[in-house]
């Protein structure tokens, strides 16, 4: 069936009305030994109920694969092809298995070549259904992120890295020391988005999640923060919670930490309005001595603009970077 294409700003056209987030399994018919591939939707399907109810067809020769039928090859003693012998139900059984075992057995179709592939041929997501990996496969991507990134323009890059560089020195001081073993008893040992178990002593396989990030002003405390494999928190970046997590998750993040649902669930960035800007403020007009201090005012009234603080400013502060009331 042809599908409708669309254009996106890469160039690269993606298939319009695919379901993303879906898996496949894929089989060799055992008949012909030609590659098939069957749409399974959005859940997993168990090896139990495959091998149970599974009747695979293949789309070449019309042979059924279920565990009632009698297995073609003529290299087999009669009574072992007879699908109720102990060999036909031992090799069916290992047949459903290894194409539904666990995610890695599954397959995906990549939304811009359409092509299905093996679940290694895409790149890990969070979040992104079952299988949790991006919608489009590994080749595919490199070819939209050569197009890409070097159209994200290289002032946005500074502008955005900037401003996280002087918006974690405003907040600085409000963080707190995350005692490590509390964090561990809190999360239960487990990566929060990932339910995967952690090791406290292997400080490269965890990271901690500053849930809402720095960037909008938010320290690190207890309540905000959250603890993450490394390759989840990888994919958290600096994203808002909203972005990341699912409701259920915001909802029982906001059990554990404490933390207020109502921030967590903003799809919108709020600023922290409880930092203290002035002390803030003073704050960074000290730090780093030798930097370049006309620069630096310049950013930061530029983030005090953006964030919309200016009358949370002492007359002073605003005097001195040049604010007129
Ligand atoms: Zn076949
Ligand atoms: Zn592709």
């Amino acid at each position: 069936m042809a599908r409708r294409k669309t254009k996106n700003i890469t160039g690269i056209s993606r298939v319009e009305g695919l379901p993303v987030h879906d898996s496949y399994v894929a089989f060799i018919c055992i008949n012909c030994k030609e590659l098939n591939t069957i749409h399974i939707g959005n859940n997993l399907i168990e090896q139990k109920e495959a091998y149970e109810n599974a009747l695979w067809k293949c789309e070449n020769c019309d042979f059924i694969h279920s565990k009632n039928t009698a297995i073609p090859f003529t290299n087999w003693k009669k009574n072992f092809r007879n699908a109720h012998s102990l060999q036909a139900e031992r090799f069916w059984r290992s047949f459903f298995l290894t194409s539904t075992e666990n995610p890695e057995a599954f397959w995906k179709r990549c939304g811009a070549c359409d092509r299905i592939l093996a679940f290694h041929s895409f790149s890990k997501h969070i979040g992104w259904g079952p299988l949790e990996r991006q919608m489009e496969c590994r080749a595919c991507k490199g070819a939209i992120n050569a197009e890409l990134n070097p159209k994200r323009t290289k002032q946005q890059l500074h502008e955005s890295s900037v401003r996280r560089r002087i918006a974690d020195i405003l907040v600085a001081e409000e963080n707190e020391k995350i005692d490590f073993k509390e964090l561990f008893k809190r999360f239960d040992n487990k990566c929060f988005k990932t339910k995967k178990p952690l090791d406290i002593n292997k400080r490269k396989t965890w990271a901690i999640d500053h849930i809402l990030p720095s960037k909008y002003l938010y320290p690190l405390t207890v309540s905000n923060a959250a603890l993450l494999s490394k390759e989840a928190n990888d994919n958290k970046r600096d994203q808002l919670p909203s972005k990341f997590y699912t409701n259920n998750e915001l909802i029982e993040l906001a059990k554990i930490t404490g933390a207020d649902l109502t921030l967590l669930v903003s799809e919108q960035p709020i600023i922290n309005s409880n930092v203290d800007v002035n002390k803030c403020i003073s704050r960074f007009l000290t730090v780093r001595e030798k930097s370049n201090l006309k620069k630096r005012i310049t950013e930061l009234k530029k983030l005090i603009v953006s964030y919309d603080l200016i009358d949370k400013l002492s007359p002073g502060n605003k005097k001195l970077l040049g604010i007129k009331e």
